[in-house]
């Protein structure tokens, strides 16, 4: 038997939405599925305005056109985080400045925020590692003082809380992505959420090709025309067909990864006192359980760890390779202080196989991680 490192989730009315919305003939975007997704994501999680995407990087492109990013202009972001993050902002010729994560969550570290503003800052872009939320209240309130705007890139947040609110809502923009390899998934696919409606007029003509289009579907006018920068955005209704089957089952899919979680977190609590360290939900913090990583006290072992794990089948992942000094990080990116955590962190993370499995994988992939860890922390 082989076991992947993630597999699409699949709550069995999938194919029937599927099946519906391909029959209707309403193929497009912003069909009835679509319109479904958003006002969930609306209700549910309390946010002002959501649009569905074609990706989480898209929805950040999105979002670099709506707080009109020019060259010059500067963002805080961890080093540690996907492409994505930086990229879909650097393509508006903004440039990144990098920033410290923080051990124990590898988030961003709160503290080196403020020492990076310069009169150039626009913005600071946090990202929720693995489902734990950012400290928002101390990002936020940096970002009021200094007058930036705060875009969460939530890809990985779906369903994740901070200080009783949903992750997604606490921003004045956010993002969520629907990725095949994310808890809800519907192959590609992505949310930009708009909480300050400053943004909200213009987030849907950026959406529908630089268009007008939305005041003509809501009667305010009879013709649309091209008003304003903007790419097709938004994804096919067939698509938001399986988001939404998803979505209904969310408490479904939160209890599934939260017993994966409890379990692997049970096996490796025993592993602590031989210098492994794991991933840890604050207090203030409800995690929607997307990952489960554990860091190795060397690099050595981490590698050791894992090409002994796909030698039984078991697929184990590294996180990400640092931005900062990578080819496009070093660059137009600015490091103005050594990010020492991030590179230590980065060279001895792994993260484990997380999906919707049956128990006895669990069993059969925790037993044998177990087995491995330990013998490789006491190589
Ligand atoms: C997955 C991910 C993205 C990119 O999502 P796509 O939907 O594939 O574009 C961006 N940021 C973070 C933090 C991610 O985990």
């Amino acid at each position: 038997m082989k076991f992947p490192f993630v597999k699409p989730p699949i709550t069995g009315k999938e194919e029937e939405y599927f099946l519906k919305a391909f029959r209707s003939g309403f193929h497009s975007g912003g069909g009835p599925y679509t319109l479904a997704c958003q006002s969930f994501i609306q209700k549910q999680f309390k946010i002002n305005k959501s649009l569905l995407t074609t990706s989480c990087t898209d929805a950040l492109e999105m979002a670099s056109f709506l707080i009109n990013g020019k060259i010059g202009d500067e963002f805080i972001v961890p080093s540690y985080t996907f492409s994505s993050t930086a990229n879909a902002f650097v393509s508006r010729g903004m440039t990144p400045v990098f920033c410290e994560i923080d051990e124990k969550t590898l988030n961003i570290d709160v503290r080196k925020i403020e020492a990076l503003i310069t009169k150039n800052t626009k913005a600071i872009i946090p990202i929720h590692y693995a489902g734990i939320a950012c400290e928002m209240d101390v990002i936020n309130k940096i970002a009021l003082k200094h007058n930036l705007i705060v875009i969460e890139d939530a890809a990985q947040a779906f369903n994740s809380k901070y200080n009783g609110k949903y992750a997604g809502s606490l921003g004045h923009l956010s993002t969520f992505s629907f990725h095949a390899t994310k808890s809800y998934s519907c192959g590609e696919g992505g949310a930009l959420n708009i909480n300050d409606t400053i943004f909200s007029e213009r987030s849907e003509f950026l959406w529908e090709k630089g268009t007008d289009r939305s005041l003509v579907t809501k009667g305010l006018k009879n013709k649309y025309s091209w008003v304003d920068n903007g790419s097709s955005f938004l994804p096919s209704d067939l698509l938001a067909s399986i988001l939404l089957a998803q979505f209904e089952n969310i408490n479904l899919l939160q209890k599934k990864r939260e017993k994966l979680f409890n379990k692997y977190d049970q096996k490796f609590n025993q592993l602590e006192k031989l210098g492994l360290q794991k991933i840890t939900i604050p207090n203030n913090v409800q995690s929607n359980y997307h990952a489960f990583w554990i860091l190795f006290p060397t690099n050595k072992q981490r590698d050791l760890f894992i090409k002994k794990s796909l030698e039984k089948q078991i697929s184990p992942y590294i996180g990400y390779v640092p931005l900062h000094n990578s080819k496009m990080g070093e660059k137009i990116g600015k490091t103005p202080n050594k990010l020492v955590k991030t590179e230590s962190i980065s060279a001895r993370i792994v993260r484990l196989p997380f999906y919707i499995m049956s128990e006895t994988e669990m069993d059969i992939i925790s037993n044998n991680l177990y087995n491995i860890a330990e013998k490789c922390l006491i190589f």
